[in-house]
């Protein structure tokens, strides 16, 4: 579909638009990027180095202090279009455009596994694509927070996964998918292992997985979805952010679920106020549908 130049050239840019738009960590020892294979390798297109020095947390420098760390961060308390909200079933407008959003990921994946301080995160090798309304976004990188910080009608999750896509242009994509505690996810077992949570929330780690991975089956892609506009849920709290949050839940077992929270069990932002924002759902509205038919 690309040649090879074009493809790495759009790498390249979503690179640095990841580089620059994706900057969510603290940088307090100015390292170099360490990544195994980060330097000149064309395989990984996030540099999993962060570029920001302000230092933030989820404790003492916590999300109700964002705001206040740094005039980067103003919008983290004064945005009006932040994320993550409570998405309230009831007030949510189905309207059944479930191709609005359609999946092009990898089978074949390679992975680098890194706990950023703030979160562990799976950067993707290109090639994993969503187009949204017609756009191209190139996922970049995955990564968790529990709790989830979507809520549904109020309730959170474990865990929720962030799915972060970048287009050419630099636009941003995230698909949210919660998980509750279940049945063993086998579909991850290729990587969500102990040797890929390394690290503590004080100490960076990154290494590439072994193998290669199918993206195809982490989540259903054809599950209906809540869409609206939002924002990062970390500092700088950038806006313009299209959300997709999957209106249906996977599981975990409480194994799978300790890998992740052994490390981080307070990495969410709560909620934030939906103000003039409506949410949609690519659900369709069975008493529409019903309407139309008689
Ligand atoms: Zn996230």
């Amino acid at each position: 579909m690309f040649s090879k130049n074009v493809l790495l050239k759009s790498t390249s840019l979503v690179a640095l638009g990841a580089l620059s738009i994706l900057s969510t960590s603290c940088n307090d020892d100015d390292n170099k990027n360490s990544s195994p294979i980060g330097n000149g390798d064309p395989v990984m297109m996030v540099d999993p180095e962060p570029t920001t020095k302000v230092s933030w947390n989820y404790d003492d420098k916590g999300p109700a202090q964002w705001g206040g760390l740094s005039a980067d961060f103003i919008l983290c308390a004064e945005g009006l279009e932040q994320s993550p909200i409570d998405l309230i079933v009831s007030t949510i407008v189905k309207k059944g455009d479930d191709t609005a959003l359609t999946f092009d990921y990898k089978t074949d994946a390679v992975l680098q596994a890194i706990n950023n301080t703030h979160t562990n995160e799976f950067a993707v090798d290109k090639g994993s694509f969503v187009t949204f309304n017609g756009k191209k976004f190139q996922l970049a990188q995955f990564h968790g927070h529990a709790k989830s910080e979507h809520e549904i009608d109020g309730e959170q999750s474990p865990l929720e996964l962030h799915f972060v896509h970048v287009s050419d242009d630099n636009e941003l994509l995230v698909v949210g998918v919660l998980i509750d505690e279940g049945e063993e996810n086998t579909n991850y077992t290729s990587f969500w292992t102990s040797e890929n949570f390394l690290g503590t929330e004080a100490e960076k780690v990154d290494q590439l997985v072994s193998g290669t991975h199918d993206l195809t089956k982490l989540f259903p892609q054809d599950s209906p979805l809540y869409q609206y506009d939002g924002s990062l849920t970390t500092p700088p709290c950038s806006e313009g952010v299209n959300w997709n949050v999957l209106t249906t839940k996977i599981t975990m077992s409480a194994a799978q679920l300790a890998l992740f929270t052994d490390i981080f069990d307070n990495n969410y932002r709560p909620v934030q106020s939906l103000n003039e924002r409506e949410v949609i759902s690519t659900e369709e509205n069975s008493d529409a549908v019903a309407q139309a038919i008689n």
